[in-house]
């Protein structure tokens, strides 16, 4: 972060809490809950509670909220864990929310002890026939005078396993009239008798997101516990829990969730995309998760600068996905190598160039001499992209028309003599001539020319599957409406290319190696290529074809 940066708001808070001595040093977390994998919402969250903590010399703990036994798998507990690393980040410690099950236990006995907390066996309907409205007070509950002594009893017999699901609640005594209605004696424990991911078979009464996170906090010492804005109603009583158990004084703060045009953040519908087959998986490269923004071939940097970007406000609002792929863009400029590839191949022969000939080019790898130089054969039979031929010249053309010249990349200038077509008026191949002394780097022809094009070496270039990919959703927020998201599902989110050709070094190519495959785009090789059959994911496209700017000049 640079210096001369005003700072976001949190930061004010937490220069303010190091100065006057609040706390000595600060300690944040990051507390997903184990439900679906890691959206770019969550790297929102992310970068602000690693980034905070880096920044003022503290630590961050990875705490998996997983107190509801039934939607959380150990695969998305890994997937996190990969997710968070992957953006480039470490927490000092690994926990588990469930690990603190006999210390809340604990605190919610504390709680009845204070004659704070009371079991209800009014179901969830009576419940909340009685919570009353924003504008009128809610009723006490006819087991809100029960004694300390019964409640301790039967508060051990619901952990005992004596009660079935729902028959009996504990809750916080507080104060059914309060304004704040999440105040009016919220439900801490309930009765699962469900199966957790790692206490197994133990607990059969779970606590509250409430009565867990705040305490969970507590216990481990956070200093700025950073939720997302719909939390702002839950700090009273987040407060309260703490002040009645005289536990380590958490404090939490709120801040604008990121949502994002064309895409949906929450788990629950990305869950949906997975389960009814409108993509492959939750790393498939359409969906906003980071494990497909990884696959489709985004940097962590790029989502890292992204998330600086955008910054912390105290305001929703919906951030355009050009922002990301210009950070991206950004990034992918200076790092990836850049590689020739020919997604339409047409056949171009030249003429006078010697049969079975090949020489070797030096074509540069990337923007800077930095990244040095690569080796690439070139000879008579060449494929280059059906779309830099006309047959006719159209007015401005600058690439190849019969009687037109270009300068093949990294190599010669040629022009086009002739051409032939197939029966179906489709462009077959295309005969050019080339200078000799107009080898790039040595050009002694004195031509002049405005067009550039790609090519590969037919004889060596490997065919490739190239895979291209489009907004997820046709609309910019497909959650805005009544109507289901899935609606607005484009179904010609993918393209797949299978007869691409690619140029013969990227065989070495690795799983996540990014490209910049020279006129087309930025590339990346797909988890599911082989040897045999390379695939190739479009991460972006060179320029920005959505955003209004880009249409208006186009
Ligand atoms: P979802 O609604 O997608 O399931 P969640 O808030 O339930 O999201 P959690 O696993 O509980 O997901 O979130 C972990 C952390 O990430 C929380 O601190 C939450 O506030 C934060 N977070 C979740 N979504 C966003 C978002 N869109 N922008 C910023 N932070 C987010
Ligand atoms: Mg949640």
């Amino acid at each position: 972060m640079s210096e001369e940066k005003s700072l976001n708001f949190i930061e004010e808070i937490i220069e303010n809490d190091l100065n006057t001595g609040n706390y000595k040093s600060i300690i944040t977390r990051f507390p997903p809950e184990p439900n679906g994998y890691l959206h770019i919402g969550h790297s929102k969250a992310i970068c602000l509670n690693f980034g905070l903590a880096i920044k003022y010399g503290g630590s961050t703990n990875l705490r998996f909220d997983d107190t509801n036994p039934v939607t959380e798998e150990t695969e998305y507990v890994e997937s996190i864990k990969e997710d968070i690393k992957w953006l480039g980040f470490n927490w000092s410690q690994e926990l588990y929310a469930s690990d603190y099950f006999d210390q809340l236990f604990q605190f919610a006995v504390e709680l009845i002890q204070k004659d704070l907390a009371y079991v209800d066996d009014s179901s969830s309907e009576e419940i909340a026939a009685l919570k009353g409205t924003p504008t009128e007070p809610g009723t006490n509950s006819a087991f809100r005078a029960r004694t300390k002594e019964e409640n301790l009893q039967l508060f051990m017999e619901m952990k005992d396993g004596k009660y079935k699901d729902g028959e009996k609640v504990l809750r916080a005594k507080i104060e059914m009239a309060a304004t704040n209605m999440l105040m009016r004696d919220p439900i801490i424990y309930r009765i699962k008798h469900a199966h957790h991911h790692r206490t197994a078979n133990k607990w059969c009464i779970y606590p509250m997101y409430d009565f867990a996170h705040g305490q969970s906090d507590s216990i481990e010492n956070i200093t700025h516990s950073i939720c997302t804005l719909e939390f702002i109603p839950h700090r009273e009583l987040y407060d309260w829990f703490i002040k009645s158990l005289n536990i380590f004084p958490s404090h939490q703060y709120e801040f604008a969730r990121l949502n994002m045009t064309y895409t949906v953040m929450s788990k629950r519908k990305l869950l949906q995309l997975v389960n009814e087959g409108f993509v492959n998986g939750w790393d498939d490269p359409r969906m906003p998760t980071i494990s497909g923004f990884r696959r489709k071939g985004f940097t962590p940097k790029s989502i890292r600068n992204f998330c600086e970007k955008i910054g912390v406000a105290k305001r929703e609002n919906l951030i355009d996905l050009s922002l990301l792929e210009f950070c991206l863009r950004e990034d992918l400029n200076e790092t990836a190598q850049r590689a020739m590839a020919v997604l339409d191949p047409v056949k171009l022969i030249i003429n006078n160039y010697e049969d079975g000939k090949t020489e070797t080019l030096q074509c540069e790898n990337g923007p800077t001499e930095l990244a040095g130089k690569r080796n690439l054969e070139f000879s008579r039979e060449l494929w280059i992209e059906r779309e830099d031929f006309m047959e006719e010249a159209a007015k401005k053309w600058f690439r190849l028309a019969p009687g037109s010249m270009v300068r093949l990349k990294s190599a010669y200038i040629v022009k086009c003599e002739s051409f032939e077509k197939d029966e179906n008026g489709k462009i077959t191949t295309i005969f050019c001539s080339y200078f000799p002394n107009s080898k790039s780097g040595a050009d002694e022809s004195g031509i002049q020319v405005k067009g550039t094009i790609h090519w590969v070496n037919a004889q060596n270039a490997l065919s490739a599957e190239i895979r291209l990919y489009d907004r997820l959703f046709n609309v910019e927020n497909p959650a805005a409406d009544e109507r289901d998201f899935k609606e607005y599902i484009n179904l010609n989110s993918l393209e797949i290319i299978s007869n691409a050709f690619v140029e013969p070094s990227l065989l070495n190519a690795k799983i996540e190696d990014r490209f910049q495959f020279i006129r087309k785009g930025y590339f990346c090789l797909d988890k599911d290529s082989t040897k045999d059959h390379l695939i190739f994911n479009r991460t972006v496209t060179l320029k920005d074809t959505w955003s209004k700017e880009a249409k208006k000049t186009d």
